[in-house]
């Protein structure tokens, strides 16, 4: 049997988000997901760029934003991972749906998906997102405070691409991502790196009757897979690139090193590394807490930080009341 060593399942999901203030208290105050990282988009210091994730933003947790303050909306459809999913515990589907109703989170009922329970919800800037309940999902829980560490988000479990159709993409994933095909329902077909537990996992929505995506806030940018050092990184970009594709050079991104590269079906991939992680500039137990720039930015930091409206935490605004 082939086993994947190269790519070990998802690392990152990059989105856009127009207000950073409302993009904290979303993913912070009412997921309790952790704000790992505050720093700025590298390509354009005027702009944050926010990680949340698990306790030490582990690969595999890591929803990160660039927040354009008055960017227009965009529209979810083909070309995009159009939905990022995240692993909850099976009894937590109740705790959810009160804590959905009380904050009024756009989202719907929820439904069945190969056995489990699925919950589609949006954020503030209408990003599609879910929650699915599973009782196969090892991580520990971390809980910003406010949501009982028991129904905590563990993660991501999957992540959504959608395409016109598969077959190419597919070959992608099977042939040089080290991914396997492993169901199907309908449109959907689930693929899964390593051992496919959740944070393993990708599905590719396809047909030809979707619209395509528009780029805009509330859209993905981009989704990444993790791959475990540098070496195995090189090992990716060889076998991306003899298959046609046309990847990056290694960039550096501060907390990991990425390559990037347009799959078949128009969605941008990252391959982005373990190490160094979020600790680099930060001990853990103060990650997210100062404005964090790349050194190459840091002699602008006076410049850079009237740029940036300044965002708090507040979770005590997203209280239960159950
Ligand atoms: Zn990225």
């Amino acid at each position: 049997m082939k086993t994947s060593n190269l790519i070990t399942g998802l690392h990152h999901v990059t989105a856009m988000a127009s207000s950073p203030q409302e993009n904290v208290d979303f993913y912070v105050g009412l997921l309790g997901l952790r704000l790992v990282k505050k720093t700025v988009n590298f390509d354009a210091p005027d702009v944050y760029h926010l990680y949340y994730g698990d306790e030490s933003g582990n690969p595999g947790s890591i929803m990160t934003f660039f927040p354009f303050q008055n960017m227009k909306p965009g529209r979810h459809g083909k070309g995009q991972a159009a939905t990022t999913t995240f692993s909850i515990p099976i009894g937590s589907v109740e705790y959810w749906l009160k804590r959905f109703d009380q904050f009024k989170v756009k989202h719907k009922s929820p439904q069945k998906r190969f056995d489990e329970v699925v919950i589609y919800f949006e954020d503030s800037d209408g990003l599609g997102l879910e929650l699915i309940a599973n009782d196969k999902d090892p991580r520990a829980p971390f809980t910003y405070g406010h949501i009982p560490l028991e129904h905590a988000i563990r993660g991501f479990y999957s992540v959504e691409i959608w395409e016109n159709t598969y077959e190419r993409t597919e070959a992608l994933l099977v042939n040089q991502l080290e991914h396997e095909f492993i169901a199907e329902e309908g449109p959907r077909r689930r693929y899964k790196a390593k051992n496919g537990l959740p944070g393993q996992v990708i599905d590719i929505v396809w047909g030809a009757d979707n619209p395509y995506g528009v780029n805009g806030s509330g859209t993905v940018h981009h989704v990444a897979f993790d791959t475990p050092s540098d070496e195995d990184q090189l090992k990716v970009r060889e076998a991306v690139q003899s298959a046609g594709f046309n990847p990056t050079p290694v960039i550096d991104r501060q907390y990991f090193h990425s390559i990037y590269f347009r799959e078949p079906g128009g969605v941008l991939f990252e391959v982005a590394t373990t190490p160094p992680g979020f600790s680099y500039d930060e001990d853990m137990e103060h990650l997210g807490t100062d404005l964090k720039l790349p050194p190459w930015q840091e002699h602008r930091r006076a410049y850079i930080e009237g740029l940036l409206a300044p965002i708090v935490i507040n979770p005590e605004k997203y209280a239960s009341a159950h």
